[in-house]
């Protein structure tokens, strides 16, 4: 299907003239923006991340603030935060630059916060096989600020604890402190 023609279609739904100026271009610019925000469904999580044998190391490794843009699949409306990846490697690690791929592997999709949470989650579970994973995701959503839903700045916070991190209570808080400072 051609995704500019129906960009084009969809203006056209609202009272506007889609050939004016400002409009004329904007299917192929909308066409342009979603292979962005989109690209997430060409890539798999074991195509990007090279991953390491771990000399030892048997504390939390932990990346913090991640920004990432995703988009909502009950409205199709950006929502956007951060994520908190940590693990505890056993026998292999990644490239921490790997983390905000992961991330984007996972966000460029239609989406919902709950869903990609746990992506991110089992990716890396199913990846390096650690002693323990945690994700947590603080997220706005234009659906809740711009509709003009009641609670327009409140953000959206999931988690998805695996391992040490969901049977070891000060692991676990080690982690929320961490991400909190
Ligand atoms: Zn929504």
């Amino acid at each position: 299907m051609d995704r500019k023609a129906l960009f084009k279609s969809l203006i056209q739904t609202l009272p506007e003239d889609a050939e004016r100026e400002g409009l004329k271009d904007t299917p192929q610019r909308a066409d342009e923006a979603w292979e962005h925000l989109f690209r997430g469904y060409g890539q798999k999580p074991e195509d990007l991340l090279t991953v390491f044998d771990n000399e030892g190391y048997d504390e939390m490794i932990l990346v913090k603030d991640i920004e990432f843009y995703s988009t909502c699949e009950h409205h199709m409306l950006s929502f956007f935060g951060k994520a908190h990846i940590a693990y505890i490697p056993k026998d292999k690690i990644i490239g921490l630059s790997k983390m905000p791929r992961l991330v984007e592997i996972f966000s460029r999709r239609l989406q919902n916060q709950e869903r990609m949470t746990t992506q991110i989650a089992d990716a890396l579970k199913e990846l390096l096989d650690p002693k323990g994973v945690a994700v947590v995701v603080e997220a706005k959503h234009l659906c809740m600020m711009a509709r003009g839903v009641e609670k327009q700045s409140s953000v959206v916070t999931t988690s998805a604890l695996k391992g040490l991190f969901k049977q070891n209570s000060s692991t676990r808080e080690e982690f929320l402190r961490l991400i909190r400072e």
